[in-house]
Formats: C-alpha cells, sequence, structure tokens
C-alpha cells in the first residue's frame, strides 16, 4: 500500500459539499483511513449522509480509476484470465444471476442489459453464457481492463455512460457495488437512469453503512457510505421511482444493501429528507479505532516482502 499512498502525495485534499443534498456544513466524524492517505469521514448537517470529506478533487479520483485502482487497489495488474486466479469473482457473478432472476429483473428473450463498472467482466461474461440470447453492453473506466474485455467477448465496453452509443436504452441496468465509488452519486443514478427504456430496471448495490465497524470500512475507493434511507433518496433525487430497498448479505460482499428502481412518470422530487438513523450512524463512525496496528502490520509484511 505505500505506493497507493505515495501516488496521493502532494494532491490537495478538498472539502466537499454533501453529494446527497449540496449542503456545505458538515461534521467531523473520523479522521484518518485505512490507509493513512488522509481521508476524513463527514456528515452532512443537513440530511445525516456519510461520506469522504475533505478528498481528493474529481479530476484525480478519475484519474485513479482510469489508471491505478485495478493494480495499485485490487491486486489486479492483468485482466487476462483474473477470474481464475480470483475465484471470488465467479461465485460473485452466479450469485447475481440467480438473484437477479428470482427478483424478476432479468429480461426475456432479446432483452438489454448494461453493466456499469464492469470491471474485469466476470458478470457480463457468465451472463452471456447463461443467456445468449441476450444482449450485453459494460462501461469501465479502467483503460486495459475495458479493452481486454471487448476484445475478448465482443461485448461492447465504453469507458463511461455518456460514451454509450447515443440512444442506446436497456431493459436492465446494474451498479453493484460502484456507487459508493463515484464522486456524485446522483448525477451517476441520473445518468443510468436515463439508459433505461420505459419497462427498464436499475438494480443498485452498495455496503451498508449500518454494519461499517473497522477502520477497514474507509478507505479511498469508498467515496460515499449510504444507508437504505440515503440510497433511496439518492435514487429519488435523481429522477427515478424506488420499487424497494433491502438489506442482504451476498457471498464475498460486505452486508450489503440493494435497491431497484424505475423510471419516474411523476414529477421531480427535490427535496432530501434526513435520515431518521443519522445519530446512529455518527455515533458508530465515531466508535471505530483509527487502525493504527493495522497500518504497521503492513508495512512490515511489505518490507519482509523487500527483503526475500
Ligand atoms: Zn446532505
Amino acid at each position: 500500500m505505500q505506493s497507493l499512498r505515495r501516488s496521493f502525495d502532494n494532491q490537495p485534499l478538498v472539502q466537499r459539499s454533501c453529494p446527497l443534498c449540496g449542503e456545505r456544513a458538515q461534521r467531523l466524524l473520523l479522521r484518518g483511513d485505512r490507509d493513512f492517505i488522509g481521508i476524513n469521514t463527514s456528515q452532512c448537517s443537513a440530511c445525516g449522509f456519510v461520506f469522504s470529506s475533505p478528498h481528493y478533487p474529481p479530476e484525480v479520483i478519475a484519474e485513479f480509476y482510469r489508471e491505478r485502482y485495478r493494480s495499485l487497489f485490487k491486486g489486479q495488474s492483468d485482466p487476462r484470465g483474473l477470474a481464475l486466479r480470483q475465484t471470488y469473482l465467479g461465485e460473485r457473478a452466479e450469485f447475481y444471476i440467480e438473484f437477479l432472476g428470482s427478483e424478476g429483473l432479468l429480461p426475456g428473450s432479446g432483452g438489454t442489459v448494461l453493466d456499469v463498472g464492469c470491471g474485469e467482466g466476470t458478470l457480463l461474461r457468465t451472463l452471456h453464457a447463461r443467456r445468449p440470447d441476450l444482449r450485453l453492453a459494460g462501461v469501465e473506466p479502467t483503460v486495459a481492463f475495458a479493452r481486454h474485455l471487448a476484445e475478448e467477448t465482443g461485448i461492447p465496453i465504453a469507458p463511461g455512460l455518456d460514451e454509450l452509443r447515443d440512444g442506446a436504452r436497456f431493459d436492465l441496468v446494474t451498479l453493484v457495488h460502484v456507487l459508493e465509488h463515484v464522486h456524485d452519486p446522483v448525477a451517476l443514478l441520473r445518468q443510468a437512469g436515463a439508459r433505461l427504456g420505459p419497462e427498464g430496471h436499475l438494480y443498485v448495490d452498495v455496503p451498508d453503512l449500518a454494519w461499517h465497524s473497522s477502520i477497514t470500512d474507509l478507505h479511498i475507493a469508498h467515496c460515499s457510505h449510504f444507508s437504505r434511507h440515503t440510497l433511496s433518496a439518492a435514487l429519488t433525487r435523481a429522477g427515478l421511482e424506488v420499487v424497494r430497498a433491502v438489506q442482504h448479505r451476498p457471498p464475498t460482499l460486505p452486508p450489503s444493501i440493494y435497491a431497484v428502481a424505475a423510471p419516474r412518470r411523476g414529477g421531480i422530487v427535490d427535496v432530501v429528507q434526513a435520515d431518521p438513523e443519522r445519530d446512529a450512524h455518527a455515533v458508530r463512525i465515531r466508535s471505530i479505532e483509527p487502525g493504527e496496528p493495522n497500518f504497521w502490520a503492513r508495512e512490515i509484511r511489505a518490507q519482509l516482502g523487500r527483503l526475500k
């Protein structure tokens, strides 16, 4: 992780406004993060949303995801054969395909599915093998991963939602453990919602703030920490109708919340109601130990690795 920290040296940290309601006022809940790269966790004084602030500016984060996130953060420098080396990826894909089917979200023959933040593409590859009758597409900002997946499978992969073919609409758009990574989650949901067909559904899955209990839950990659309430509020602000928002325990991932949303037919809802559990979230985050031992354990392991 030393190189992860070094890659942010000399980059300015900036205070963010609340990504959910836009409020500037915030209270600091916890100083420090898992990798000691200077990120703090704060809570919006108006709506109670928990997010990283101060944090690095959006352009620094965008560059991090394009070039360095997979290699420095996930130990995935090479996309080739990744699902064979990291077998949890296959297990996760099998679970989600089964789960999306049981939720009635997989479209019928000839239907269209877009996976946003598709990474190495295990979900798309597995879905393609199981349901060759579906038309699939992906969005992935990490350049090498997007190129490799597109070349190997023929599935069209765009670097961002804006770069998809004009007018492309989907029966199902999935964001599995993606929303917590982005600087402006409401904007991403709005972009994803704009890609839904009239009967389409958006499936969003994020780590559950109610289970955050350790410094390992707070790191550079996760800019937002959603509760069931704030995930629903983000979807509503993005102009979508929340069908359901439920806590669940997917395999190979932390306890999570999933939400199903559809295009909203009524008017715009711009008011964010405060999270009724905001105080409980604050107490839990404040009680997290800063995690010094983890840091030193990692440093010592890194030093030992170099001596071999
Ligand atoms: Zn707010």
